[in-house]
């Protein structure tokens, strides 16, 4: 079975197709991503109106590549998928619509699919991974612990109370003066840093539910870099340095503390999980890898981080999330709606049926 998968819920342009063998095994054929973060940068976030264009002007040619590079014809491809949402509206549709496009002209089934959870499947692509599992999902819109039980069968652990993970990374980036987007900024800085020097929250630690928070400790970070500044309001690197690994150690910490909770309260709830899995943005981070190691280790699970690259938002993420889909039984009418917002814990078939 091939899949092409298109994303487009934020300022990644991305398509691949990925086949599936008998097996059920998928293999990545191509993964073309085309971001935007030159033509955000200037603003320092994603702006939505700039996105939507962007994606306009490209997704054509980066499906296109996606079919070359993987050295097929549309015509072969059994099925198309595309991010559904959640995300930014005017992106969304133009890869929906795009999908629902080819899926008409080739006479072949469309997969809408949810962007969250093709971040939570990946790890079945990358290495397997059987359910049920423990995900840690941390990208730059969301910050959740979930049990993955099955294809549509997710049950939400905890989450952030206020901001997101990737997007407290980004925005600490943002206060130290560096360029957008954060997190990976953040932890190159951080390599130079001694994580100590500052004593950041470790927010929610020790409490029985495992939730996030983020704001206080990205507020601990700006008043500490206030106390630092020069006359003219400047850093030195040092200090950066210093910030950026203080308050990634402190993220790792309240990571960790959550972790050992969610696996807890699976076991209570769903009895033993396969693996400890990361996914989204924030996976691609080596120091918070390094921390659920040791903490995966201790709860006497595997963890498994997919590559970096699979990480961040791709489309082969999105290509096998629709084959899983259509393995599971599921596709979409060519009718269904882009979704701005898109919960992954409404359980069961309702997601992508489109009849939510
Ligand atoms: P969502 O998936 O919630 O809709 P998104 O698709 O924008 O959001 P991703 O592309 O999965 O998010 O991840 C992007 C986020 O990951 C950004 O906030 C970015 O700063 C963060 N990120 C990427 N690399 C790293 C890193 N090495 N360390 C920390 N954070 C990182
Ligand atoms: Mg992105
Ligand atoms: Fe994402």
């Amino acid at each position: 079975m091939l899949v092409l998968g298109i994303e487009t819920t934020c300022d990644e342009t991305a398509a691949a197709v990925v086949r599936v063998g008998r097996d059920g095994r998928g293999t990545i054929l191509s993964n073309i991503v085309r971001t935007q973060v030159e033509d955000h940068a200037p603003y320092g976030g994603v702006v939505p109106e700039i996105a939507a264009r962007a994606h306009v002007e490209i997704v054509d040619r980066v499906t296109a590549e996606a079919l070359r590079a993987a050295g097929i014809g549309a015509g072969e491809l059994d099925a198309v998928a595309a991010a559904g949402g959640p995300g930014l509206i005017g992106g969304v549709l133009v890869g929906l619509t795009t999908a629902k496009a080819m899926a008409l002209v080739l006479g072949k089934p469309l997969v809408a699919v949810n962007h969250l959870e093709a971040h939570a499947l990946t790890a079945r692509l990358t290495d397997a991974v059987a359910f049920p599992y423990l995900l840690l999902l941390v990208s730059g819109g969301h910050t959740q612990l979930l049990a993955v039980r099955g294809v549509g069968h997710y049950a939400k652990l905890g989450t952030t109370i206020d901001d997101a993970i990737g997007e407290a990374f980004d925005k600490v980036a943002k206060l130290l003066g560096l360029p957008y987007p954060g997190g990976p900024e953040v932890e190159r800085r951080a390599l130079a840093g001694n994580g100590r020097r500052f004593a950041f929250p470790r927010p929610l630690q020790g409490r029985a539910e495992p939730d996030f928070s983020l704001s206080g400790l990205k507020t601990a970070v700006r008043l500490a870099a206030e106390d630092l500044r020069d006359a003219s309001g400047g850093l030195s690197a040092a200090d950066v340095a210093d910030l950026c690994a203080s308050f990634q150690a402190a993220v790792a910490d309240m990571v960790a503390d959550r972790c050992k909770v969610a696996v807890r309260l699976f076991r209570e709830r769903h009895g033993e999980p396969t693996a400890l899995v990361v996914a989204g943005g924030v996976g691609a981070n080596q120091a918070l890898k390094a921390v659920l190691q040791r903490t995966a280790d201790s709860a006497g699970l595997p963890l498994v981080v997919p590559p970096p690259k699979l990480c961040t938002d791709n489309g082969a993420m999105i290509a096998w999330a629709g084959a899983e889909r259509l393995m599971a039984g599921f596709s979409d009418p060519l009718d269904i709606a882009p979704r701005a917002r898109w919960p992954l814990d409404a359980d069961a078939v309702t997601i992508g049926s489109g009849r939510l």
